[in-house]
């Protein structure tokens, strides 16, 4: 007998990265940043530390959203911090989405969006990418009946971006889009969330995350950009105190810190440009990349045998395969995803990569 909800009976899960908990890996596989945060965020949470533990922390994070509100030139009321992007994503679709009703989402993208569909009980619609990563005509037929559409930009594990335009005609007609630009910062001209104020904006909600650009995976926060009466909506849904007093000090302090932020942001777009072509020149195809990581296939060995040859060597990559391609999308196989590390862990992937490569006859 089991008590669960049918729904949670019948679903598998969301699987997360590898995260080995002993030193010694090079650990390409779930876009963390390589560098460490700026030292303003360890004297915070410091100084939070030595703080009032004891009492709760803001319910509405209004230090954060005043911060936040400065640097992207709207009010504090368009913003929902939260416990990683994660978190957020999880209370859109329990503010929007009841049972039966059908969210949207590309496919090859973030699966996670589909694991949280299956909890709410959602009707879970793919929408299928082109082999060149764009949105065929017939996308829009897919979002037409969707109350929310999920869509990450740049999008995992292709790391490319789409344009505007092309998302405006993604705006479900009764639902809202939901850009998540978990990886935003790494796009060669990164928004400030602009979109909001278009004709669209009502329909739109941004999510942003400290996991990537920010160096801060561990600490565990992320935000949402909408229009204020969405805010509002989601603030209900929300529990009381979702971000903790440690991780409001730090995320604050590392926003404040752009300048840090900007420099590890450089550094990781000038290593993901040496990666690429080192890459092409090893035979991989990898698609132009806005993230903070790579996609790359190749025909002459298993992506997955390419995967364990490096896990041998301590190197971890993210070895992805696409089961719920439908007929037409059956050229969407399976490859590898690599996070952008520092200089030296990326030497150390090329030189395996390169000894691999000799190896096969
Ligand atoms: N969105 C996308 C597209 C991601 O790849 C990730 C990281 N796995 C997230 C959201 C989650 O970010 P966070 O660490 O803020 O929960």
């Amino acid at each position: 007998m089991s008590c669960f909800r049918p729904a949670v009976d019948q679903m598998h899960g969301y699987v997360p990265g590898e995260q080995p908990t002993e030193a010694g890996w090079v650990k390409l596989n779930t876009n963390e940043n390589p560098y460490p945060p700026s030292p303003r965020v360890i004297e915070a949470i410091e100084r939070a530390a030595r703080g009032r533990l004891n009492i709760y922390p803001d319910p509405l994070v209004r230090s954060f959203s005043r911060a936040a509100a400065e640097l992207f030139g709207l009010e504090p009321e368009w913003f929902l911090p939260a416990n990683g992007s994660d978190e957020n994503l999880t209370i859109l679709m329990r503010a929007f989405v009841d049972a039966g009703e059908r969210i949207a989402y590309p496919y090859p993208s973030y699966v996670l969006y589909e694991t949280l569909g299956e909890i709410q009980g959602a009707v879970v619609s793919r929408i299928p990418l082109a082999r060149d990563w764009s949105f065929p005509d017939a996308s829009r037929t897919v979002v037409e009946s969707a109350k929310l559409a999920f869509i990450p930009n740049p999008n995992s594990p292709s790391g490319n971006r789409w344009s505007d335009d092309e998302l405006d005609r993604l705006v479900p007609p009764r639902g809202m889009l939901i850009l998540d630009e978990a990886y935003g910062d790494f796009a060669d001209a990164p928004h400030r969330g602009e979109r909001l104020s278009g004709a669209l904006g009502k329909q739109l909600v941004i999510t942003r995350t400290f996991s990537k650009s920010y160096s801060l995976a561990g600490l565990r926060f992320g935000f949402c950009i909408a229009h204020p009466d969405t805010i509002a909506g989601l603030r209900k849904v929300k529990d009381s105190y979702n971000c903790d007093t440690l991780s409001i000090a730090g995320a604050t302090a590392a926003l404040l810190d752009q300048e840090w932020m900007l420099a590890n942001r450089a550094k990781i777009i000038a290593t993901r440009t040496r990666l690429t072509a080192a890459l092409e020149r090893l035979g991989f195809t990898v698609v132009p990349s806005q993230a903070n990581f790579v996609w790359a296939e190749q025909a002459a060995i298993s992506h997955e045998e390419i995967y364990r040859q490096l896990k041998d060597r301590r190197i971890l990559v993210r070895y992805m395969k696409f089961p719920f391609c439908g007929p037409e999308q059956r050229e969407f196989r399976d490859g590898l995803r690599i996070s952008v590390g520092t200089d030296a862990e990326i030497d150390a992937l090329l030189a395996a990569l390169a000894e691999i490569v000799a190896a096969h006859p």
